[in-house]
């Protein structure tokens, strides 16, 4: 105030007239933007100065000043004011106009529109009048507003922007762009230009954002438009557009904020390229207490595979919240490594402080699911349910495949029964479906398909594949074809994807129609992936089928080559080639999986003893009883010898473990020996069936040699392997041989 009024007494005693007016208002106008008081008495006191006449440019800082006081009462007063002076026109009217629109009293805007004469409204009243309007959420009236606007003095591009701007669905914002392009309004300008981009990022037109964007020239694309194109296409999913903006952005200098950082963290974990992940690492070092930015980088690592690296960037965090400790827990999951995933929830509910929530289970579910031991899934369940989880449909559906996967069908089914089935969700009735295939019910599996039907759900695609592999699992050929040719005709307004052609080839292929099954992988309108190729394999290696396995090589290799794939279906190949006799493919096969980059999955059975579960790989010597578990599997073959059992080829055609020209060390034999050891020791009491989780599936001579072992035993053997369930009892399984 002190230094005001010394300026006002020198700006008094240096010019008392005249030019005056215009110092007068540059004074008002800086003391505006500083202290609104101050200005009012410094206008007071050049409104007691004869000699000075407050003109058009004293009142619009003075008003926006006014706008800022949370009572409208002294913006009333100069309203008033200004109608008495006769100068409530152009510039003050406008700013006048705006004040009521950042006070949020858009009627007085428009009132005060309207008492001003018709042929005072300019563009600068016009542009007033809409921004109040759509600042407050009056679009339709904006947007009639510039509608009379365009008829009377046409739009300017900043009117058309403050309606852009408030626009809140796509459709409106869209109607918006074709008016400003019909009406010739320049689209490029910088200021509509990037309402556009806003607006189009905002609400899910990811891709018109890039191109409103790179309408706006280079040099007046300004950081926060580059923000929102680059979060927009993230988070529409275009990962790529992000990531090719968000360098273009970086090459030019403009600096990206945290949420830009963030989204394309995002978008490069959706991507899950290590190569992308290396870029945007190379020069981001978030501080380890933002959480959301770090988390942003767990997922992006775990995502690219890079576990270890991920569970560094995990164990830096600084105050971890829920979704950190889930993205961990996740991406052990997605990295098949289930017992992680488990062990870092329990050291997260050890610690105690965070409460796990539907994310967090859904993560931990997946892994009790591949893990597959039935004591396990029941502690997640009631976990779940403690945490109050277990409402959550996702959660529930998961639920109820994670107890199919564990062996626990009839608690699968339990969880399902206490669920009110005319609110249950279309995924539970899926998951349902997808238990009872698994198990080879594909008779319950078609009844609830037509019970969800009939209570009016919808199946989806995850719904009928489901269907139609549990047609599969259980021989239910003509049903499966049936069922398909159904999907293939849109009855269920699903298009048939690669999933329901992969199904369908398996119910040809149990049928012996080779040649019917390759004639329709080949006429396809879905170009066909590996996991196509792979079930037609499988069933030429069923078949014995050279010819069409051949083909099916060809087709499958530019596939391959794209990193695809295990190298699983090239050991496949190359046993199917020498079962049929073409030891010379067999052996270029065979070449060919040597000098190949694909990823080897190695082979892991997990055995259940008690609420634990032991994993084996093949030829495993790694556990502290290793010797007595040989000796153990010694004695058994001996014994399953004397059932009947002969090892009746040396080479066979399943995904089996590399490296073992037989299947003697397979790792469920492994798994299976342990199994019998330990429940000798318990006083061979066990009664129950013995539970086998295998991550590959089985291959066809240790198929022959677990259902000698049940034998021996005379206990169930349930084995889980990466298809399907089988149940091994007196010597026969459930899957009929055909898996
Ligand atoms: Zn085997
Ligand atoms: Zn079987």
């Amino acid at each position: 105030m002190g230094a005001t009024a010394t300026a006002r007494t020198r700006l008094l005693q240096a010019d008392p007239g005249g030019g005056a007016t215009v110092r007068w208002n540059l004074l008002i106008a800086g003391a505006s933007r500083r202290d609104p008081l101050a200005a009012v008495s410094l206008y007071k006191s050049m409104q007691s100065s004869s000699e000075l006449r407050p003109n058009d440019h004293t009142f619009p800082a003075l008003l926006r000043s006014m706008a800022m006081q949370p009572d409208p009462l002294h913006l009333r007063h100069f309203h008033a004011h200004l109608l008495r002076l006769g100068l409530l026109r152009r510039h003050a009217a406008a700013a006048l106009l705006r004040a009521y629109g950042e006070l949020r009293l858009p009627c007085q805007s428009r009132r005060l529109f309207d008492e001003i004469p018709r042929l005072d409204h300019d563009p600068v009243l016009w542009t007033g009048l809409v921004s109040s309007l759509s600042e407050n959420g009056r679009v339709s009236e904006a947007f009639a507003a510039l509608s009379a606007m365009r008829s009377s003095v046409g739009i300017d591009p900043g009117a058309a922007a403050a309606v852009v701007s408030g626009a809140g669905e796509l459709r409106q914002g869209q109607l918006l762009h074709a008016m400003a392009i019909k009406e010739g309004v320049d689209v490029a300008d910088p200021r509509l230009a990037s309402a556009f981009v806003h607006m189009y990022a905002r609400l899910g037109g990811a891709a018109a954002a890039a191109v409103c964007f790179r309408a706006i020239p280079a040099s007046s694309r300004v950081a926060a438009c580059w923000n929102a194109v680059i979060s927009g296409l993230a988070m529409n999913g275009d990962g790529s557009g992000a990531m090719a903006l968000f360098k273009e952005m970086v090459a030019g200098g403009e600096v990206p904020n945290r949420v830009t950082l963030i989204s394309v963290l995002k978008a490069a974990a959706e991507l899950g390229s290590g190569e992308v992940a290396a870029d945007v690492l190379a020069w981001l070092r978030p501080p380890a207490s933002d959480v959301v930015m770090m988390t942003a980088l767990v997922e992006l690592q775990a995502t690219s595979g890079e576990v270890g690296k991920a569970r560094e960037i995990f164990d830096a965090v600084q105050g971890k919240n829920v979704v950190c400790w889930s993205a961990m827990i996740g991406g052990y999951e997605q990295n098949s490594m289930p017992e992680e995933a488990i062990r870092l929830f329990r050291l997260m509910m050890k610690e105690g402080e965070i409460r796990p929530n539907a994310v967090t289970f859904l993560s931990l579910i997946s892994a009790g699911a591949a893990v597959g031991a039935a004591g396990l899934a029941g502690a997640i369940h009631k976990q779940a349910a403690v945490a109050g989880a277990g409402a959550d449909d996702r959660v529930f559906s998961a639920m109820i495949g994670m107890y199919a996967r564990s062996g626990e069908l009839p608690l699968a089914r339990r969880l399902f029964e206490e669920r009110d089935r005319g609110r249950m969700s279309v995924a539970g009735w899926t998951a349902m479906i997808g238990a009872e295939g698994i198990h080879g019910g594909g008779r319950r599996a078609l009844g609830l398909f037509s019970e969800m039907q009939a209570r009016g759900f919808k199946p989806n695609e995850v719904t009928l594949v489901a269907v139609l592999s549990a047609c599969g699992h259980a021989g239910l050929v003509e049903e499966g074809v049936s069922c398909f040719e159904a999907v293939r005709r849109g009855d269920f307004g699903v298009a048939a994807n690669e999933r329901h052609y992969a199904c369908a080839v398996d119910l040809l292929g149990r049928a012996g129609k080779l040649e019917e099954a390759m004639s329709m992988v080949e006429t396809m309108p879905v170009e066909a992936d590996l996991p196509v190729w792979g079930s037609l394999l499988g069933a030429c290696r069923i078949h014995g089928n050279v010819g069409i396995a051949k083909k099916v090589e060809g087709r499958m290799k530019g596939l391959l080559r794209d990193g695809w794939g295990s190298a699983g279906h090239l050991v496949l190949l190359a046993n199917l080639y020498k079962q049929g006799g073409r030891r010379d493919e067999a052996v270029r096969v065979r070449a060919e999986l040597m000098c190949s980059p694909l990823r080897k999955i190695p082979g892991r059975s997990f055995v259940a003893v008690g609420k634990v579960a032991r994993g084996f790989t093949a030829g495993d010597a790694s556990h502290e009883e290793s010797e007595l578990i040989y000796a153990e599997l010694r004695e058994l073959d001996v014994k399953v010898r004397e059932m009947g059992y002969a090892r009746k080829r040396r080479w066979d055609g399943r995904e089996e473990e590399e490296g073992e020209e037989d299947g003697r060390f397979h790792s469920e034999r492994l798994a299976m020996a342990f199994g019998i050891m330990i429940s000798r020791r318990g006083g061979g009491a066990e009664t129950g069936p013995m539970r086998i989780m295998k991550n590959l599936r089985v291959c066809e001579d240790c198929h022959e040699y677990t259902k000698a072992v049940g034998k021996v035993i005379g206990r169930e053997l349930i084995v889980r392997d990466s298809r399907r369930f089988h149940h091994f009892k007196d010597g026969f399984c459930s899957c009929g041989d055909f898996w």
